[in-house]
C-alpha cells in the first residue's frame, strides 16, 4: 500500500509531538472530543435541511484496555478521501504560521503556539487510526500512522456516517504514564476538566458499585454493574436561564469547580453581545483563600470558547485589584487552538476584560447600596485588594475604586464610604480626617484625636499599611483633602485660637528654641499644639510623609531608608507647659532634660521605640529625683 509522506513543516512538529515532553500531554483528549464535536455540529447542520439524514448526534468513547486501545467515536460528518488526505496531512494548514520562523523556540512554545489539534493524539499514542465515512460518499476509509514516516489510506466499510479515532497508547515509562488514559477515572475527570459544556453528549459504558445486602457477620460485599452514562453536562450553567436555577445548584456547581467548601458570597450571572460576545458566571467567594495576599496566589478564572475550557487560569480576564473573583467566560469571539502568548495580545480579550471590570464594579456598588452587612463581610477579606488598586499603577484606577472604599470612623465606629463621610462634613470642617494606627484600640486612644473629636469631626481610622498610601494617592474626594491628623498642617483652630497660639509662641521664643536645640536630630520643631486637649505632648509631621508612612517604608526589605519630619508640640493648657516656662527661667539645663524625656513618650505614643531604653530610664530617674 502507497505511503503518503506529510508534508515537510508537519514532519518536524509531528517528531516533537511524538518525543514530546510537554507536561500538559492530557490535552490530547480534549482537543480530539472538539474535533468530534464539531462534526456532529456540522452534520446536525446540514440534517436540517436534509431529511435523509439519520443520526444520533453523539459522541462515544469506549476503552480496550487489554490492546491499550481508547476510540473516540463521533456520529457526525465524516470525511472523504480527499478530505481525509488533506486534513490529516499538513498540519500548518489551519494558521497563516510560519513554522521555521518559531524552529528556535522551546517545545513548549511551538505546542502552545499552534493549534496543537489531531496531532495531540501523537504524544500519548504509539499509533492512531481514523475510520470514517462522509455524509457525501458511501465508501468509508482507513487512515493510519505511526509517527513521522506517514500515513496509509485504505478503502474500507463503516455501517454509519461519522468518524472513529482509535488510539493505540504508547507503552508507559518511568515517568509517563499512559496507561492512565484507559481508566475510566481519568477520563471522566478530563472531560469534566475540558470538555464539559461540549454541545452533543459524550458517552461511555461505565462500572458502578452497589452495595449488596448486608449478610449478619459477613463483611459487606459489592455488586457491579455497567450503564452507558453521559459523562458532560452540555449546557454550561452560564447559558441556563438563571430564574431556573435553584441557589443550591448554583452553589453546589461553585464548590466543586473551585474546590471551596462555603457557598459563595455573591452570584453574577453576565452576558453580552456585540463589540465582545460571550457569556459568564462569576463568584465572589465567603473567604480569604489563604495565599491571595501571596505571589503564589493565581486567578481562578476559566476562559472557554465554545465551551470548551482554553485557558485555566486567566488572569488577564480581570485586573489583580479583582483578583479574588472566580468564575467561568465563555467566548465564541476566540478560537479553540489560540494559543497563550497570542491570546494575551488579542484585541478581543481585552474588550471581554473591559467589560466584565465594569461588570464587576457595578455589582460590588449594588452591593454595598443593598446589602451592607454582606459587603462589609466581603470587604473584610478583599478591601485590602482594592485599595492596593487604588495605590497601584500610578493611581490609574482610582476613579473607579474610589466608591467601593469603606474605612472604620470614630462615627460609631461602623464603616463608613467616603460619599457618607463628606455628606456630614460639619460647616466649619475644612479637610477629611484620618489616623493611622496599628488597631483601632490604638488610634481611638490617640491624644491628637482628642481636639477634633472635640469639635465633632469625624476621623477614618486606618490599620493597614496600605490605607494610607492609597488615601495620598487619590489625594482628594470631591474637591476635600485628606489630612492625617498628625500632620502639622491640621487646620482646626479658630482665628482667636490661632492668635493666642501665636501670641504665647512669641513670648515663649527662648523656650521653644531651648528645647528644638536639645532634640536638633530628632525633630524639625518644637512648637505649641493645636490638636491637644487633655495630654501634654503628641508629635505631628511635616512635608508628605506621616510615621506610619516611614515605619511601612523603612520595613522594605534593601530600601532606602526614608525619615519623617517630626514636630514636637505641646499642649499651652496642660500644667507641664507652666513648668517648662519655669524651668527656662531658672534651670535652662533641666529644660533640655525634659525635652528629651517629652519627645520620648511622644514618640513613644506613636509606637517608636527609645532607642537607647536604659538611658531613658536613667533620664526620668533623674528628673525624678532631683
Ligand atoms: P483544527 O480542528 O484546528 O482544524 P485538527 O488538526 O484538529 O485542526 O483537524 C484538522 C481537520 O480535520 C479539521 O478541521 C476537520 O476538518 C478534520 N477533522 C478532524 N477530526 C475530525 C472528525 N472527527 N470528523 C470530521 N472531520 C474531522
Amino acid at each position: 500500500m502507497e505511503k503518503i509522506q506529510f508534508k515537510a513543516e508537519s514532519k518536524k512538529l509531528l517528531d516533537l509531538m511524538i518525543n514530546s515532553i510537554y507536561t500538559n500531554k492530557e490535552i490530547f483528549l480534549r482537543e480530539l472530543l472538539s474535533n468530534a464535536n464539531d462534526a456532529v455540529d456540522k452534520l446536525h447542520f446540514k440534517s436540517l435541511t436534509d431529511t435523509k439524514i439519520k443520526s444520533d448526534f453523539s459522541i462515544k468513547i469506549e476503552v480496550d484496555k487489554e490492546n491499550r486501545k481508547l476510540k473516540i467515536i463521533d456520529s457526525g460528518i465524516g470525511m472523504t478521501r480527499n478530505e481525509l488526505e488533506n486534513n490529516l496531512g499538513t498540519i500548518a494548514k489551519s494558521g497563516s504560521y510560519d513554522f521555521k520562523e518559531q524552529n528556535e523556540k522551546s517545545e513548549n512554545n511551538i505546542i502552545g503556539q499552534f493549534g496543537v489539534g489531531f496531532y495531540s493524539a501523537f504524544m500519548v499514542s504509539k499509533e492512531v487510526e481514523v475510520l470514517t465515512k462522509s455524509y457525501e460518499e458511501d465508501k468509508a476509509y482507513l487512515w493510519k500512522s505511526k509517527g513521522t514516516d506517514g500515513f496509509t489510506i485504505e478503502e474500507t466499510t463503516k455501517e454509519n456516517i461519522g468518524t472513529t479515532v482509535i488510539l493505540t497508547l504508547k507503552e508507559d515509562t518511568e515517568n509517563e504514564n499512559y496507561s492512565e488514559f484507559l481508566e475510566q477515572y481519568k477520563i471522566i475527570s478530563l472531560i469534566k476538566k475540558y470538555s464539559d459544556y461540549l454541545s452533543y453528549p459524550i458517552k461511555m459504558e461505565c462500572e458502578h458499585h452497589k452495595p449488596k445486602e448486608k449478610e449478619e457477620g459477613k463483611e459487606q460485599e459489592y455488586e457491579t454493574y455497567k450503564t452507558i452514562d453521559t459523562i458532560n453536562s452540555i449546557t454550561p450553567i452560564w447559558n441556563k436561564n438563571k430564574n431556573e436555577l435553584k441557589q443550591e445548584e448554583i452553589n453546589d456547581f461553585y464548590k466543586e469547580k473551585f474546590r471551596d467548601f462555603q457557598d459563595p458570597a455573591k452570584v453574577i450571572f453576565y452576558k453580552t453581545e456585540g463589540a465582545a460576545t460571550f457569556s459568564s458566571i462569576l463568584f465572589i467567594p465567603s473567604a480569604t483563600p489563604f495565599n491571595y495576599y501571596t505571589k503564589e496566589f493565581k486567578k481562578d478564572l476559566q476562559l472557554y470558547s465554545h465551551g470548551v475550557l482554553i485557558m485555566e487560569n486567566c488572569s488577564d480576564l480581570l485586573p489583580d485589584y479583582f483578583g479574588f473573583v472566580k468564575g467561568m467566560v465563555d467566548s465564541k469571539d476566540l478560537s479553540l487552538n489560540i494559543s497563550r502568548e497570542i491570546l494575551q495580545k488579542t484585541h478581543q480579550l481585552q474588550i471581554i476584560s473591559k467589560n466584565l471590570t465594569k461588570k464587576v464594579k457595578n455589582e460590588l456598588l449594588n452591593w454595598l447600596k443593598n446589602d451592607r452587612n454582606a459587603y462589609e463581610e466581603f470587604f473584610k477579606n478583599f478591601g485590602i485588594s482594592l485599595k492596593y488598586g487604588v495605590y497601584q499603577q500610578y493611581g490609574m484606577h482610582k476613579e473607579d475604586l474610589k466608591d467601593l472604599l469603606i474605612f472604620k470612623s470614630s462615627f460609631e465606629e461602623k464603616y463608613v464610604t467616603l460619599k457618607e463621610y463628606l455628606s456630614r462634613m460639619k460647616e466649619d470642617q475644612k479637610d477629611i480626617y484620618y489616623a493611622t494606627g496599628e488597631s483601632y484600640e490604638k488610634i481611638k486612644n490617640m491624644p491628637q484625636t482628642e481636639f477634633i473629636k472635640d469639635k465633632g469631626f469625624e476621623i477614618l481610622y486606618f490599620i493597614n499599611e496600605v490605607d494610607e498610601f492609597a488615601i495620598k494617592m487619590l489625594n482628594e474626594y470631591e474637591g476635600k483633602k485628606f489630612q492625617n491628623i498628625t500632620s502639622k498642617e491640621v487646620d482646626i483652630e479658630s482665628e482667636e485660637e490661632k492668635s493666642k497660639t501665636k501670641e504665647e509662641e512669641k513670648k515663649h521664643e527662648n523656650m521653644f528654641k531651648i528645647m528644638k536645640e536639645a532634640l536638633k536630630d530628632k525633630v524639625l520643631d518644637v512648637t505649641i499644639s493645636n490638636k491637644l486637649k487633655n495630654s501634654a505632648v503628641c508629635l505631628s509631621t511635616a512635608g508628605e510623609i506621616s510615621i506610619e508612612m516611614e515605619k511601612v517604608l523603612n520595613a522594605i526589605p534593601n530600601s532606602q531608608k526614608v525619615q519623617s519630619q517630626k514636630i514636637l508640640e505641646i499642649n499651652k493648657n496642660h500644667k507641664i507647659f507652666k513648668k517648662l516656662c519655669d524651668l527656662e527661667q531658672n534651670n535652662k539645663e533641666k529644660l533640655k532634660e525634659y525635652a528629651n524625656i517629652l519627645y520620648t513618650c511622644a514618640a513613644l505614643m506613636e509606637g517608636i521605640s527609645p532607642e537607647n531604653p536604659v538611658n531613658f530610664l536613667e533620664e526620668i530617674s533623674n528628673a525624678i529625683s532631683n
